[in-house]
């Protein structure tokens, strides 16, 4: 092998031992490795394949508990409505409602799927840019318990929705506070120039035009200012102008009843400081807690993001350009976020041997053809040998949700740990579904 230069490797990383710390549903075992909840992973990769995502069903409970303690400590007597877009699995869903959490959705398919897993209506609240007339309809239909509006185009739409259905819409006017959460550029939401809600100057008067069509019944606001937020600064300033606006509202003559503070609380991937729940709830209470308001929350990557792992295997170690490469059988098709922000995820080994290798800096890819499909850049890792296996951590938000099967790649399988038990909750996609509904033309494939 060649003599390859320096890489840098961030000394202020976690190791993995540090990593699994971060993580109390994860520990290792002498023998069995790393082991979630009571199930050693490698028996899980070993019967599922890899790659595969694995979720700890424990880990979720007890982080929306968390959620609601820290709440109900502030005082809060607050609604906490996941957002389904971070992992819309129906066993996802049917941990959240067994745990008192409505559900945060922004389409009709991800309200369709809250409906399916058993949450009802009034616990929906319906978000989202461009909802359609489809979906108005259906989330009035529904029984919706809120609609965020978020432009006086849409006020219109829900208006004729309301008319064509025969249902009042309970809507709240999505503001944008325009505060910079200081998070990455694609998932900020709340500054002015984003195409997120309604200008902070226009929400008075859009909300007496609420107030005066018919089949609507404003109840508050709303606001979502970004994700993976790991300052309470954008937060304090954001929740500072929902008050000022109940109050004008208010002042205005209108009736405001609710507050929905959103969600974005950022968890610690790198193991950076990160603000937690008691840390959000004192926010709310000190802006909100005096103006008398139904307060609603809409966590999604803080009560799945770190419950999550991704487990893959290792094809092949090479070294080019002066390089290692570390390539997996998982890619950017499984998990984007790299790809698409370069995000930072812990990479473990799941052997209980290769924990304790030596490690020396490695570039972690995956097979696609785009160089993007990089999980990480010189990271420290073992040197591990093909069908080796590693676990991807913190992939539980925004992970399996955003696969897609480029590079016909089909979707990954998906367990759920329970304690000692396990469950497939997705099995692997056969590559022929793949091409299963398409099509081709009777005229392409008759003989000419
Ligand atoms: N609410 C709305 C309206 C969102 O768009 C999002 C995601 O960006 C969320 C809640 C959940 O954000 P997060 O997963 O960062 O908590």
């Amino acid at each position: 092998m060649s003599a390859l230069p320096a890489m840098s490797v961030a000394t202020a990383d976690p190791d993995g031992a540090e990593l699994v710390a971060l993580h109390p549903h994860l520990s290792r075992h002498a023998m069995d490795g790393l082991v979630m909840e009571q199930v050693p992973l490698q028996a899980v990769a070993d019967a599922a394949g890899t790659p595969c995502w694995v979720l700890s069903a424990g880990s979720i409970r007890s982080r929306l508990a968390h959620v609601r303690a820290a709440l109900a400590g502030a005082g809060l007597d607050a609604a906490v409505h996941y957002a389904v877009k971070a992992n819309d699995h129906l066993a996802v869903l049917r941990l959240m409602h067994a745990g008192g959490a409505g559900a945060d959705v922004v389409s009709g398919g991800e309200l369709r799927r809250a409906l399916a897993a058993g949450i009802p209506g009034a616990a929906i609240v319906f978000s989202g840019v461009g909802k359609t007339m489809a979906d108005l309809q259906l989330a009035l239909a529904s029984g919706v318990g809120q609609i965020n509006a978020e432009s006086a185009e849409e006020l219109d739409m829900l208006a004729a929705a309301a008319a064509a259905t025969g249902r009042a819409a309970r809507v709240a006017l999505r503001i944008n506070p325009d505060v910079d959460a200081g998070t990455h550029a694609k998932i900020t939401t709340g500054r002015a120039d984003n195409k997120f809600g309604i200008a902070y100057a226009d929400a008075p008067a859009l909300y007496a035009r609420a107030a005066g069509l018919p089949g609507l019944r404003p109840i508050g606001v709303a606001l979502h200012i970004g994700s993976q937020i790991l300052t309470m600064a954008p937060y304090r300033a954001a929740y500072a102008r929902a008050a000022d606006m109940v109050r004008a509202l208010r002042a205005a003559g209108h009736t405001v009843d609710s507050v929905d503070c959103g969600g974005g609380l950022g968890i610690p991937y790198r193991g950076e400081p990160a603000p937690g729940p008691e840390a959000l709830a004192g926010a709310i209470r000190a802006a909100l807690g005096d103006l008398n308001v139904q307060v609603a929350i809409e966590p999604g990557r803080w009560l799945v993001g770190p419950a999550g792992v991704l487990l893959a295997s290792v094809v092949l170690t090479k070294s080019t350009g002066g390089r290692r490469f570390m390539v997996l059988d998982a890619a950017m098709n499984d998990l984007l976020r790299p790809a698409m922000y370069d995000s930072w995820h812990g990479i473990v080994p799941l052997g209980a041997v290769d924990a304790v290798a030596p490690t020396a800096a490695v570039d972690v890819v995956g097979p696609v053809c785009e160089t993007s499909d990089t999980f990480a850049l010189a990271r420290a890792l073992p040197a591990l040998a093909p069908h080796a296996r590693v676990a991807i951590l913190d992939t539980g938000a925004y992970g399996a949700v955003m696969s897609s099967t480029y590079n016909a790649r089909p979707l990954a399988a998906q367990v759920l740990v329970d304690g000692a038990r396990w469950s497939v909750i997705r099995p692997r996609q056969p590559v022929e579904a793949l091409w299963a509904d398409e099509q081709v033309p009777d005229w392409l494939a008759a003989p000419r």
